[in-house]
């Protein structure tokens, strides 16, 4: 079993870094870009003392321009190709998979996953794809695609395809000897286009920000994850096959703070670090394992969206991070940490 896992998470965990142009408020503050690349390397030098600069190696890095990135040879970079294509082929296969996006609000989490206007993301892109090589299948076999939207703040689900879930405490996170950790009582839409899934993720962004302004908070301390759940029924095999993605948009990962009482930050940060910092301890326990290391216990169970996305992390499962980024000085702490973070995921 160890075995399995170890050939399995060398080889499908990637990690990547999208590094996003200055926007007007660095501009404006006369910003120095304090990032640097070669090869698959990124350093990042302390503004403070220029001497001191940190160099970290992850599978891809790219220098994100509007609309396309380059990559380190400078040249055009599909992040869809690299990131996304083989969570699409493994889930044809009937693996799981998880795409998370990590790094400071602001960074470019949205940018990179779900995109704004022409410059899709890697969710709606993924979704095209998906879509195309169902419709375009040779065999016999029968696809189903469902789609969920939900929201993890302060360690409680709430449906964002749901008007009704917004009951104290959230939905319920129950435990299946079959399914694993699922939320009790989820909307699982059935969708048969991408155009289908993005008028589902607007009606889902919709309510998150509703959602924020009910409860007087801000959507970048909440988690979101969309999961698409692909069935593939082959009739003449009597097989079925089911396959889930999860996508996973990150709380931000500065050091929370809240216009809240005192006793409300307390419980916030702490909610939302948990489920980070549990995210950070399951990712460097599978990576001990990778390395043959013994490790007696996972931490799945230690957060909310650990446990969910249990199934879908290690084991056969492809994990890929998308760790995102500014260059300016002024971000240098938050930066710093962001790279530390994914470090472990390498
Ligand atoms: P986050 O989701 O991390 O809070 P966003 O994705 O909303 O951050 O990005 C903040 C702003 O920066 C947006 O206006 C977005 O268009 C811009 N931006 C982010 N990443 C990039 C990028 N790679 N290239 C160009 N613009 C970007």
């Amino acid at each position: 079993r160890v075995r399995g896992m170890e050939m399995a998470s060398k080889d499908c965990v990637k990690v990547a870094v999208r590094v996003r142009p200055f926007n007007k408020r660095e501009r404006d503050a006369g910003s120095r870009c304090i990032i640097s690349m070669t090869s698959n390397n990124i350093s990042i030098q302390d503004p403070r003392n220029p001497q001191n600069s940190r160099t970290f190696t992850f599978d891809f890095t790219y220098w994100s321009l509007s609309g396309f990135s380059r990559n380190k040879d400078g040249l055009f970079a599909s992040v869809f190709l690299d990131l996304g294509q083989g969570i699409h082929d493994n889930a044809l296969q009937g693996y799981n998979a998880t795409l998370l996006a990590y790094g400071q609000t602001g960074s470019g989490k949205s940018y990179s996953m779900v995109g704004y206007g022409a410059n899709k993301g890697l969710i709606p892109t993924l979704c095209e794809r998906l879509f195309q090589s169902i419709k375009s299948m040779q065999d016999s076999r029968q696809c189903q695609v469902f789609f969920s939207m939900l929201e993890i703040y302060n360690e409680q689900v709430v449906d964002l395809l749901s008007k009704t879930s917004r009951s104290a405490g959230g939905l319920r996170v129950r435990e299946d000897q079959q399914r694993g950790f699922y939320v009790e009582g989820l909307r699982r839409v059935p969708c048969d286009s991408a155009a289908q899934v993005e008028q589902l993720m607007e009606q889902g962004t919709r309510t998150r920000t509703t959602v924020a302004t009910h409860m007087n908070a801000n959507s970048s301390r909440s988690h979101m994850l969309i999961v698409i759940q692909l069935k593939q029924i082959f009739s003449k095999e009597c097989i079925t096959k089911q396959s889930n993605i999860y996508l996973v948009d990150l709380a931000g990962s500065e050091r929370q703070r809240s216009s809240g009482s005192e006793a409300d930050r307390l419980k916030e940060g702490t909610a939302i670090n948990l489920s980070l910092t549990t995210l950070g301890n399951v990712i460097s326990a599978l990576a001990d394992m990778a390395l043959g290391k013994k490790v007696v216990h996972i931490p799945y169970r230690d957060s909310v969206l650990t446990k969910l996305l249990q199934s879908a992390l290690g084991g056969n499962s492809r994990t890929v991070m998308i760790a995102t980024l500014s260059a300016a000085d002024i971000c240098y702490e938050e930066s710093l940490s962001t790279l530390r973070y994914a470090e472990r995921w390498v």
